[in-house]
């Protein structure tokens, strides 16, 4: 059996995470058992989520066990088979986290997806055509609910989640404004996904100086917000948003070192009438297979291309990690490790 090259959980942060909070430590996979498969990870997925997890605090999910391999999505090969559900060479998704194999039981249905890479590359799966694609689609069609020629913005346009985000929204014939961090990524917005506008708010000092520059990007105002940032950002969206507008409250990486991220005029909420619900994509298992196949399609035909951002080998992990935390990614994070 082969070695096998793996990135645990070694100590919790204490703040901003560190690359000394993570170990590289290196094992043989284990004999299969009767049910069981070997997969040879082609690709680890980064995704922010992870950092809440390394926290020992109370959240949706429990916490990344110390000591153990962390957990996260993967897309690889099946290498050796003692099941008959999957053959050697089928390509496959799952959880396999933060190494070079896994091992797993595929006998509860569920553990491991085969997917099909004939139109769609097999990184895609952990990108648009995976969780973060429909991450973006929930938050559009079930809290925003656009209707053609709204007005919808997005945080953190260029990542994983808002590519797709601004992608959906063209095809429902939205006005879409991007905001993110530098002149190369809103430059790729416009230019590459579509997004009518996009704003850099790192050229912006305070939210009253980005609110401005938002106004003027959306000169009907904020039907619908998609959220993944928080901070200064929010509180630049608020004002801008009209009656009875929708936010879909995705995620607030601004503040996942601990640091607390209040909200500088709350009363907006009210006195606009807005809805504003958070979710987690994982709770709606329902609308997967729907999403999965509007977002296979759209990457299948080009009208979406996502960009990737891809660190080499395992060891590489951490320090991706920390990058994609600080805006260093430029599209969907990943490691590949063949
Ligand atoms: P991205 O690919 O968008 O990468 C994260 C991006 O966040 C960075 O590239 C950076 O973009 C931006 N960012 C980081 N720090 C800051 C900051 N202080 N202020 C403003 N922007 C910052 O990640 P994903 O697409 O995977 O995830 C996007 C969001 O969606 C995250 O908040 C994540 O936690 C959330 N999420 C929530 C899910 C749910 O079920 N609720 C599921 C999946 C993701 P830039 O350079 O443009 O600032």
């Amino acid at each position: 059996m082969p070695r096998n090259q793996q990135i645990i959980l070694d100590n919790r942060p204490q703040g901003e995470a560190t690359a000394s909070n993570f170990k590289l430590l290196s094992s043989d996979t284990p004999a299969l058992a009767e049910g069981q498969v070997l997969v040879r990870h082609h690709y680890l997925s980064l995704d922010p989520y992870m950092r809440g997890r390394m926290n020992d605090a109370k959240s949706y999910a429990a916490p990344q066990p110390l000591g153990q391999v962390m957990q996260g999505g993967t897309a690889g090969e099946v290498v050796e088979s003692r099941s008959p559900k999957f053959q050697v060479g089928d390509k496959v998704v799952g959880m396999g986290g933060w190494q070079e194999y896994s091992v797993v039981n595929v006998e509860p249905p569920g553990a491991l997806r085969k997917v099909d890479t004939t139109h769609v590359p097999l990184s895609h799966y952990l990108g648009a055509v995976g969780m973060p694609g429909v991450t973006a689609w929930y938050g559009l069609v079930k809290i925003i609910e656009p209707h053609p020629g709204q007005t919808l913005v997005v945080s953190a346009a260029t990542g994983a989640v808002g590519s797709a985000f601004g992608v959906l929204a063209k095809v429902r014939g939205c006005r879409a404004v991007g905001i993110a961090g530098g002149p190369d990524k809103c430059k790729y917005a416009v230019e590459e996904l579509g997004f009518d506008a996009c704003i850099d708010y790192k050229q912006h000092k305070d939210a009253a100086s980005l609110s401005k520059a938002l106004k003027e990007a959306c000169p009907d105002g904020i039907d619908g917000y998609f959220e993944n940032v928080g901070g200064m950002v929010l509180d630049a969206v608020l004002p801008c948003m009209n009656d009875f507008g929708h936010i879909a409250l995705c995620g607030m990486i601004a503040g996942y070192d601990g640091q607390p991220l209040p909200l500088a005029y709350p009363a907006l909420i009210l006195t606009n009438r807005l809805k504003v619900q958070g979710f987690i994509v994982s709770e709606h298992m329902e609308v997967w297979p729907q999403a999965l196949q509007e977002l296979g399609t759209l990457v299948a035909t080009g009208k979406l291309r996502p960009r990737e951002s891809v660190a080499q080998g395992i060891a590489a992990a951490p320090e991706a990690f920390l990058g994609l935390l600080k805006g260093k990614n430029f599209g969907k994070q990943l490691v590949k490790l063949v």
